[in-house]
């Protein structure tokens, strides 16, 4: 395995930077509209593009000890404490490049022994096989500088999210109408409603109700607002690899902290795996059944497989054991003699295998299944055929807990996303004022394509927005001049094309010099980045059990690429410097 550190400056990025305040949806800074004003479009007209130059300087110099320090990992600017006249002491392209290839291979042999680890595309059972074909995660060598009262703020909505998410679930008034136009043209989401529908025809209530939720943002250069991407509710991952490349973090700062001179303590540890496995084992409880597993619905293939493997053993073999140290025993929790065991199924496996008993309990392969967590199932290509559907129809059906159930995966797709975010719909769902203005502050600026007038600016201005179908996975957005063509092409279609799409005001992140290792090799490019909270809801009829952030994921991209994805091979795995 190379490691060959290329510190070659990056390609040409061509990340239109525009100086624009938007109207941070909309009923944030006007409560009346989510239009966009007029205003912010001529500023962003008039104002240049702008790009940080690759040379950030990383290392400062403290005062007390006149030694350079690296103060907040790698895109520190070069300060002198108390002195106005910063000097840069080194830069990133003047770190010594044998330390670079050194960390890269100790950063290499880490994630091997740590299970940083994904299926190796090249190796042909490596999605099916564990233990065949194994490479490491692609992740950022250092962890990303990001200020701390950002990081807080959005830790402080992660409960409020999950809390919104639940209720909005509630109304399937709301979800049904909403989407009533999507459906039309997208088959997808179609099917989806219908499922949604037969619940509410049978008026299927969802007692315990477990959410295992990331909500994403990307921290706004110019406004320095830190905005949301969108509140993922199925199929969330990394909760396993993100856990552990912060851990990596913290090992290479430690074991390099001498000749970085940084604090191992501002990257915080990451405890997203072991929420999201407590959170399972929660439910697990109040299903009440000891006899009964947790359901993983898998693909067929699954080269992130190490990462929902992490949650599969915390079960296991560690929360049995948490568990029983934090909480009493009692009938409901028969820790000391059962351990929660996770079995993986196809969607085509549970339509083959799966029954579901008089009193609604869902039996697959003979087990009785408590809790069903979704790892697939988010995308069309989940369903190549009528047995998938069959097997989610069936899931949806039977009395096992669903993370997510129907409700809670179409709360949060893209349309549910931009309804949220016009005036005056928050307040439906959440009573405290204070809480919706939190979560008003993070919405960036959303619209539907009914909206003629954006639309007519989005044509004008289409590197300002981005377009989005209803889809989850990544690589589905449409960017830069395709918007323009996109919507041209909608307008002669004629209007019903619309309700397919949403358009959202485009985030455009700090790009600063990062290393990238990735297969082993490692580069040096400008990257931006994007910062995932995970938050686990756990409710049993009016008793919140748990309402708690849980942890979060980094993830870096080089600037020049518009998705984001780390398994769709558009980023890398990243933790955390606050400063
Ligand atoms: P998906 O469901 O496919 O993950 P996202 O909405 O998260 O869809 O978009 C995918 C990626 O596109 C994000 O991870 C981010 O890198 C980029 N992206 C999405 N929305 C924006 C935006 N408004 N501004 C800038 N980049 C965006
Ligand atoms: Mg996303």
């Amino acid at each position: 395995m190379g490691v060959g550190c290329s510190s070659s400056l990056p390609p040409t990025v061509n990340n239109p930077h525009c100086s624009i305040t938007f109207p941070h949806t909309s009923a944030h800074t006007n409560p009346t509209s989510n239009h966009l004003p007029i205003n912010w479009l001529a500023r962003a007209h008039l104002q240049k593009p702008t790009k940080s130059p690759i040379s950030k300087r990383l290392f400062t110099l403290d005062s007390a000890r006149k030694t350079p320090t690296l103060k907040c990992g790698r895109t520190a600017q070069m300060e002198i404490e108390g002195g106005s006249d910063s000097k840069p002491i080194l830069d990133l392209h003047s770190l010594d490049d044998n330390l670079v290839q050194k960390m890269v291979y100790d950063a290499l042999v880490w994630s091997s022994l740590h299970g940083l680890v994904v299926g190796d595309r090249n190796v042909q059972r490596s999605g099916t096989v564990p233990g065949v074909g194994m490479v490491h995660a692609p992740f950022a060598l250092l962890p990303t500088v990001f200020p701390e009262n950002q990081w807080k703020l959005a830790c402080e909505v992660a409960p409020i999210f999950n809390e919104l998410v639940d209720r909005v679930s509630l109304d399937g008034k709301f979800l049904q109408e909403s989407l009533s136009r999507t459906k039309k043209v997208d088959a997808f989401t179609s099917r989806l409603l219908d499922i949604h529908s037969k619940m509410l025809e049978i008026n299927k209530k969802e007692e315990i109700r477990l959410g295992l939720h990331r909500s994403d943002y990307m921290l706004d250069e110019k406004t320095k607002l830190l905005l949301q991407i969108e509140l993922n509710t199925i199929s969330t991952s990394f909760p396993g690899l993100g856990s552990v490349v912060s851990e990596l973090h913290r090992s290479l700062l430690k074991n390099y902290g001498e000749h970085l001179g940084c604090d191992v303590n501002c990257t915080p540890s990451n405890d997203a795996a072991n929420r999201f496995s407590e959170a399972l084992a929660k439910a697990w409880i109040e299903y009440n059944n000891p006899k009964a597993v947790i359901m993983v619905v898998v693909q067929p293939e699954e080269r992130n497989m190490y990462d929902q493997h992490w949650l599969s053993f915390n079960l296991k073999e560690r929360y049995p054991f948490i568990l029983f140290m934090t909480q009493p025993l009692t009938l409901k929790n028969p820790f000391n003699t059962h351990n929660v065991t996770m079995i993986r199924k196809t969607m085509a496996e549970i339509d083959k295998e799966g029954e579901i008993q008089p009193d609604g309990t869902l039996l697959v392969g003979g087990h009785a299944i408590a809790v069903i967590y979704f790892r697939a199932g988010y995308a069309p290509t989940d369903y190549p055929s009528e047995a998938e559907w069959r097997a989610r129809l069936l899931m949806e059906h039977s009395s096992a807990i669903k993370c997510p159930s129907i409700s809670y995966h179409l709360t949060g797709t893209k349309k549910i996303q931009q309804e949220l975010a016009k005036p005056n719909v928050l307040e439906k769902f959440i009573d405290n004022k204070e809480d919706i203005a939190k979560l008003r502050k993070c919405f960036a600026g959303l619209w539907s394509l009914d909206d003629a007038d954006i639309v007519d600016t989005a044509i004008e201005k289409p590197h300002l927005f981005v377009m989005k179908p209803q889809r989850e996975g990544g690589g589905n957005n449409i960017y830069g001049d395709d918007v323009r063509e996109a919507l041209l092409r909608l307008r002669k279609d004629g209007k019903e094309q619309n309700a397919a799409y949403i358009l959202m005001q485009r985030i455009f992140p700090t790009d600063s010099a990062t290393f990238l290792v990735r297969d082993g090799s490692c580069h040096k490019d400008h990257a931006v980045s994007e910062l995932g909270i995970y938050g686990a809801y756990l409710r049993n009829k009016d008793k919140v059990i748990v309402n708690e952030r849980s942890g979060y994921l980094m993830r870096t991209k080089v600037s020049s690429s518009n998705e984001g994805g780390v398994a769709a091979g558009f980023a890398v795995l990243d933790s955390l410097y606050l400063t």
